[in-house]
This record gives C-alpha cells, sequence and structure tokens, in this order.
C-alpha cells in the first residue's frame, strides 16, 4: 500500500470496465477495468440547511453504527461510522480513518437470510449494515453532512502526478511482485509482458484491458488512486483471461448465481463483468483472511458480505481454496466442499 491510500483510508477507487466488442487486430476482445466517473452526487446548496444539521446531530451525535463499507467497486471493509460533529467519519477495524462523508442516501434493503441489510450509498461507495440506527433519521433529513468539501471525491489521480514512465513502471513493479506470482498460479501468467493501457483505452477511461488474442494484459496506474485499485485491476483482468480458457468449467461453477443486485455496482446486467469482480473479490478475501490468527467465524462472516455486493464470490472462493497455493488457508477445511470439486472435475 502506498503511503496516501493508507492514510486516506478505505478510499478508492472505482471499478468500471466497458465492454469492447470490437475483434479487430490488437483490440481489446476481453474487457476493460475502468474507473467509474460518475455524476457527482455533492449538493452545495445543501449547506443552507445547517440548522437542521445542527438539530439531526444534536440527537446523534457521537453515534456508532457498524457495518461495511465498499468504497469505489472495491470489497467490502468492515469498521464504523461515527457521527460527529463534521459528518460521518468511518474507522475500519483495522483503524483507518476516511474523510467526512458528503452525501448519503438508503440504496435498498436486502432481505438477505431474512435479515434487513440496509445499503447506503455514500460519497464514492455503498454502506452495508444490518442496525442502521441513526443513519435513517440522516437521509431522512437530508442534511448536507459535511461541513468540507470532499477532497478524493472520485476522479482519484493520486498516481498520475508521476507521469507515463512511472505508471508503466508501476504496472511492470506489480506485474513482478509477489502478489502478481500468487494470480499467475491461479489463472496462468499472459505471453506478452504486463503494458499500460494505450490511449484508446484511456479515452475510453480503463484502468485495465486484457486482449485474449494476444494473451496480453495492461494496466493504467497513472489513473488509480492507489495500489488497492491497482491489486483490484490485475485479479479482474486476470479473471477475464482464465474466463477465456475455462469457459465451461466457470459456466459449471456459475450454476445458481444470481445477479448483482446493485445497478451502480460494476459487472451489473453483465456476467463476464461480473464473473471478473467476483474472481477479484474472490482473490481479496484470500488475502484478507490468510492470517492464521484470524477468526474463522469473523472470515466467514465478512465473506457473507462480499457474497451481498457480488453474488459469486463464495463460489469462487471454494473453488480457488482447493488450488495449491492455499494449502494452508485457514479457511480451506470449512470452506472446501465436494459439491465444489464435483463441479471442478467435470
Ligand atoms: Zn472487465
Amino acid at each position: 500500500m502506498s503511503g496516501p491510500i493508507r492514510a486516506a483510508g478505505l478510499i478508492v477507487l472505482g471499478a468500471a470496465c466497458a465492454v469492447a466488442t470490437a475483434a479487430g487486430q490488437g483490440r481489446p476482445t476481453g474487457t476493460g477495468y475502468a474507473v467509474a466517473r460518475g455524476p457527482r452526487t455533492l449538493d452545495t446548496s445543501r449547506s443552507a440547511a445547517t440548522g437542521t444539521v445542527a438539530g439531526v446531530y444534536a440527537l446523534s451525535r457521537g453515534a456508532v453504527v457498524r457495518g461495511y463499507l465498499s468504497s469505489w467497486g472495491l470489497p467490502p471493509v468492515a469498521g464504523d461510522f461515527t457521527v460527529t460533529d463534521n459528518g460521518l467519519v468511518f474507522r475500519s477495524s483495522k483503524g483507518r480513518v476516511s474523510a467526512p462523508a458528503a452525501t448519503l442516501s438508503l440504496a435498498y434493503i436486502d432481505p438477505e437470510n431474512g435479515r434487513p441489510h440496509y445499503l447506503f450509498r455514500i460519497d464514492s461507495g455503498v454502506f452495508e449494515t444490518d442496525a442502521p440506527g441513526p443513519l435513517l433519521d440522516v437521509v431522512r433529513h437530508q442534511v448536507w453532512l459535511s461541513s468540507s468539501r470532499p477532497t478524493s471525491g472520485g476522479t482519484g489521480r493520486l498516481l498520475e502526478a508521476n507521469g507515463p514512465a512511472a505508471s508503466l513502471e508501476s504496472a511492470r513493479e506489480i506485474g513482478r511482485s509477489a502478489y502478481a506470482d500468487s494470480l499467475y498460479s491461479l489463472f496462468g501468467r499472459p505471453r506478452a509482458r504486463l503494458g499500460v493501457v494505450g490511449s484508446r483505452g484511456r479515452s475510453a477511461g480503463r484502468l485495465g484491458e486484457y486482449i485474449a488474442s494476444r494473451d496480453s494484459l495492461a494496466l493504467d496506474p497513472g489513473h488509480m488512486t492507489g495500489e488497492a485499485q491497482l491489486r483490484h485491476a490485475l485479479a479482474h483482468e486476470l479473471g477475464h483471461r482464465w474466463q477465456a480458457r475455462a469457459r465451461a468449467q466457470l459456466a459449471a461453477l456459475w450454476t445458481g448465481v444470481p445477479g448483482i443486485r446493485d445497478p451502480k455496482r460494476y459487472g451489473y446486467g453483465d456476467r463476464p463483468e461480473h464473473q471478473a469482480e467476483a474472481i477479484a473479490f474472490a482473490v481479496n478475501f484470500l488475502q484478507t483472511t490468510a492470517e492464521e490468527d484470524a477468526a474463522p467465524e469473523s472470515s466467514l462472516a465478512l465473506l457473507d458480505h462480499y457474497e451481498l455486493l457480488v453474488p459469486g464470490t463464495r463460489t469462487l472462493v471454494r473453488y480457488l481454496l482447493l488450488q495449491p497455493l492455499y494449502r494452508r488457508h485457514p479457511l480451506r477445511p470449512m470452506l472446501s466442499t465436494s459439491r465444489v470439486r464435483y463441479a471442478l472435475e467435470k
């Protein structure tokens, strides 16, 4: 993780690809992983509602809401939102603190497993909780949450200042990392050397591309906000490599997996992109929970929240746990089932 990202907390990044259907030589036949540069929801006119804000905060200041924050399409992180004088501040269970949230709305309620899960949109992400408490009041009053404008609202280009050469070097660096080696052992290593997304892909907003005809993978670190997005993009694009080589196997694994519920999440209504996101989520989950001292119960609970946002993650986690890379993973005895083994052998 780079310093700025660690400091900013959870941050980060938009995940969105654009599907390229062009079949011409040298053009992406897979898809690109791209940043979502969606409309800002920040409404400065709400600053006039200061009186209401004060009223709401007087009631709920200091209240803590526990849940999971998924910023810019990345996997959810457990933590607490606290209502402060400046707005809602998220602190992850690992102690990372976000900037105060400036916007909040209730997206939908998901009755997963017979319990309502509340999905709030909050700045550039979603926050999921089954005990929303004061957040419902805050939403109801449509208040201006933060006295300070968000400073990393979404275009997020912390690495961009380093220039194109640094972008290529960043791509090559992650390509040489132990993390990349882990991914290669799962999905294979592209034949071509890892490169940067070309001007056409960049103008389409892509942060990554996998070109199946050339077995080549490119990233655009220059437009990413940090390492979390870079790692996600690499896993996502290598997921496309796996799709291109194991269509039947993935189809067997994917049986019964419902679509993504959130229309704003990348991969909604698009199975290949949904699968690539689930692959990246599964890899992230396995890396996150690989430490021996992590309590299996909390790891399994965390997986439920990945699954809620990107269905199919659990199935892929079970599959990946059977690979040699994860033979010593603490969750392997609990999650590798005979049903998945059977699907793999088909
Ligand atoms: Zn993609």
